[in-house]
């Protein structure tokens, strides 16, 4: 009488092949919903984990097409300036540009452009009035680390006016051979600052995510407990394009009221919650006032939840019914967890979601927090889940500054383990050879794009036999 109903995943079932028009891959339009009111160009999104997403790899991702969620387990401020780092990245027009005081020590000024992650700095007086630029360039063969900037910046600057044209800026910068152009009001006071290599990487990049001001997107994570209010206020306030609201049980009076708290404090920011398996889930997250649904409880590969709790969902009929009921609403679902393949991703959005959250075939890139690790003469990465012993000792160290004199280490239950991943080199291979694949699904399915796939699309289910048959088999590979 309690057992429910089945539950499938992704090797349980195959998509049928269906007639297709389709005579070139790029054919194959991938662009999808994030939340209600952000679009992506691939429905990629990457995991608000530790060893995942940093700004780093939330830059790749946006300018690919798709986006990076920054984690929550570090302090706001760092939070907040891992979200500046990627607004900050590739803009056209960057509003409020870092600068610093001709007084300060070439010392200070390198340690704050090596945290900014930028390789130029105005330089301006106590009213705002520029005085200087200091680029890389400037400071190369500068050993005296104690010299002033006012001593090493250039002096000879050319400007324009706040309101110039992204035209004109080009020639400007073009014709003198510069790479930064500050704009400045009639009083010399700095309004803003464009560069020549963000114009140059848009250019490259027509697909990247982008804001209206022309920023890269970024989202970023936040609990339900603690300082999640004050940690979504600055985020929000920081720019960042998207809450995500994520905690292992989504589907809890905590989430729901922490919904409608940020809603009440931050009006129409863009909120994205979870993680849910169920369509009641879903719906009183939506309920709620969430603009997303993150589906999965337990499908991840660094997961333990199920084993440990008992407790979750087989991924495709979790996406399959949080996604009919999201539907309803307009509301579209992320499928989090357990990616392994592209071929799970056509099968995640074939289901009803409309992007997937990607965590540990991401890890092992470049891109990732933290460096690559060699053994055995190969290259590894860490991965981690959020709730294992180490990512949950990290936190209490950094909480309770290194000491663990009054930490009970029986009382920490793990819901994730950690992990190594080959090291697989740039996100944007790894991006690349995911979205290839499945635009090629969607050709199966007889569609050009990810609504059409959704429309169109069966699904067999397969026995053991079959799954066998879907890989190579019975041959040595070399
Ligand atoms: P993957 O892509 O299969 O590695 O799954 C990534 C997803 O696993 C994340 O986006 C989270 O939803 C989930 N996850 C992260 N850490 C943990 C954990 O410690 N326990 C359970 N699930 C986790």
């Amino acid at each position: 009488m309690k057992i429910m109903k089945e539950g499938l995943t992704f090797d349980d079932v195959l998509l049928i092949p269906k007639r297709s028009s389709v005579r070139s891959r790029r054919e194959i339009d991938t662009s999808t919903q994030l939340s209600r009111n952000i679009k992506l160009n691939i429905p990629i999104v990457s995991a608000n984990m530790d060893t995942v997403t940093e700004s780093a790899m939330a830059i790749v991702m946006a300018q690919q097409g798709g986006i990076g969620i920054i984690h929550r387990f570090m302090p706001i401020v760092e939070q907040v300036n891992e979200v500046n780092k990627v607004k900050r990245a590739e803009m056209i027009r960057i509003d409020n540009p870092y600068c610093l005081k001709p007084e300060t020590s070439l010392q200070e000024a390198k340690e704050f452009m090596k945290e900014k992650g930028i390789s130029g700095l105005l330089i301006t007086d106590n009213n705002n009035i520029l005085q200087g630029i200091l680029t890389s360039r400037d400071i190369k063969f500068t050993e005296n680390e104690n010299v002033l900037v006012k001593e090493l910046m250039s002096k000879d600057l050319i400007t324009a006016k706040p309101d110039i044209s992204i035209e004109e800026a080009k020639n400007i910068l073009k014709k003198n051979r510069i790479e930064k152009l500050p704009l400045v009001d009639e009083k010399g006071v700095v309004r803003g600052l464009i560069t020549a290599t963000d114009i140059i990487k848009a250019k490259i990049l027509p697909k990247a995510s982008k804001d209206s001001k022309g920023r890269l997107r970024v989202g970023a994570a936040i609990g339900v407990v603690g300082d999640y209010l004050e940690r979504a206020e600055a985020l929000y306030n920081a720019g960042a394009d998207v809450l995500v609201l994520d905690i292992a049980h989504g589907h809890s009076d905590l989430a729901i009221n922490a919904i409608k708290k940020i809603r009440k404090n931050l009006g129409d920011i863009e909120l994205i919650a979870g993680n849910v398996a169920t369509a009641e889930g879903a719906k009183d997250l939506i309920e709620a006032g969430s603009d997303g649904i993150k589906t999965g409880v337990g499908p991840g590969s660094i997961c333990i939840t199920r084993v440990v709790a008992g407790a979750g969902v087989p991924q495709l009929t979790a996406i399959m019914e949080t996604s009919k009921v999201a539907k309803e609403f307009g509301v579209p679902v992320i499928a989090d967890g357990g990616i392994r393949t592209s071929g799970d991703i056509t099968k995640a959005i074939a289901a009803g979601a409309q992007t997937v959250m990607i965590g540990s075939l991401l890890a092992g890139t470049e891109e990732s927090p933290g460096a690559a690790i060699l053994r055995q003469g190969r290259r590894y990465k860490v991965v981690r889940g959020m709730a294992s012993l180490g990512a949950t000792l990290g936190r209490e160290a950094k909480e309770k500054k290194g000491s663990f004199d009054e930490f009970d280490l029986g009382s920490v239950v793990p819901e994730g383990v950690e992990a190594m991943v080959p090291y697989r080199g740039s996100a944007v291979d790894v991006l690349n050879q995911l979205v290839g694949g499945f635009r090629s699904g969607v050709s199966y399915c007889g569609a050009t794009s990810i609504q059409e796939m959704q429309e169109k699309a069966e699904f067999i289910k397969i026995t053991s036999a079959g799954r066998k048959e879907s890989t190579s088999h019975d041959v040595e590979l070399i």
